[in-house]
């Protein structure tokens, strides 16, 4: 089985100071890497990403969004001066580039499973995009990647059923925001599973259990909020009790994850009690339901 890895300089450009969604996490990842010669692994590839066009962004975002973060790039450019689009989501002179690499990354990384050059893929990319909706960056995050990855998949290369999972500390609100009412592609289904710290302790205080979508997507909007503290255990019962159910009943034909880490237990802002073999557990499992029905995507 062959991984891919997605990963380029220009993520780095998006380089916003002293904010904790900093640059130097990718060069942490990358210089781990190279130093267990991962790339001289035939069973690893390193990709490089593309730019996604507009059109692809317009797949889930409003143009007044893009035109947003493309006019406040401009302006960090010509002050020289870091800027915002909200209290917590900064802006560079490179940050719009860096977001269409950051979308188009994913989308390479399609391409390449898609074209049999890799079986699965590890998107090392930045900006982030699980928090940002149709119309508002938020959280740290610009384009949300997953969700142009998604439609992408429905608009461009005949995929019906897509699984998304989200086990970032923090729910997913942006994607299951773009999702409450599953795709607007015609005869495309979303299934999506949100594990998060419980919103009423944690950004962005949503993600409860009665968020169960709506309309075409009713019921396919799973959340799992987990108390603060909550050890490895909790994800291994999520993923037997609830998430291997419905995927077995639903047959992704792809499953994309939204791979946060900030769940271990020395996340300074955050507050549960993981290590690292929870998401490594959970990836594990995950990984049983791609091979029985979406090929190891
Ligand atoms: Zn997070």
């Amino acid at each position: 089985m062959t991984t891919g890895i997605v990963y380029d300089p220009i993520y780095l450009e998006h380089r916003i100071g002293t904010h904790v969604e900093s640059h130097s996490r990718l060069i942490a990842i990358m210089d781990l890497l190279n130093e267990k010669k991962l790339f001289e692994n035939k069973n690893f590839k390193l990709i490089k990403p593309r730019k996604a066009n507009l059109d692809q962004i317009k797949y889930v975002h409003e143009e007044s969004l893009i035109n947003e973060v493309k006019e406040v790039s401009k302006l960090a450019e010509k002050t020289g001066h870091i800027q915002s689009l909200d209290l917590d989501t900064s802006v560079s002179a490179k940050t719009y580039e860096a977001s269409l690499y950051s979308v188009g990354g994913n989308l390479q990384g399609l391409d390449e499973i898609l074209k049999g050059n890799i079986d699965n893929c590890f998107a090392t990319v930045r900006p982030p995009g699980h928090h940002s909706n149709s119309y508002k960056c938020a959280g740290f995050c610009i384009f949300n990647n997953i969700a142009v990855a998604a439609e992408y998949l429905f608009r461009e290369k005949d995929i019906k059923r897509v699984a998304l999972i989200d086990w970032d500390c923090h729910h997913g609100n942006g994607t299951s925001d773009i999702f409450y009412n599953n795709s607007k592609s015609e005869n495309s289904d979303v299934v999506m599973f949100n594990s998060h710290q419980d919103g009423r302790t944690l950004y962005p205080g949503s993600g409860f259990i009665d968020e169960i979508g709506d309309g075409r997507g009713k019921g396919k909007m799973i959340n799992f909020p987990m108390p603060p503290r909550a050890a490895d255990d909790v994800i291994s019962i999520f993923f037997d009790e609830i998430v291997s159910p419905v995927l077995n009943e639903f047959k992704p034909e792809f499953i994309l994850i939204s791979a946060g880490f900030d769940t271990h237990w020395t996340d300074h802002l955050t507050g549960m009690g993981w290590t690292y073999q929870a998401p490594a557990n959970y990836l594990k499992k995950i990984k049983t339901i791609a091979k029985k029905y979406s090929k190891n995507r």
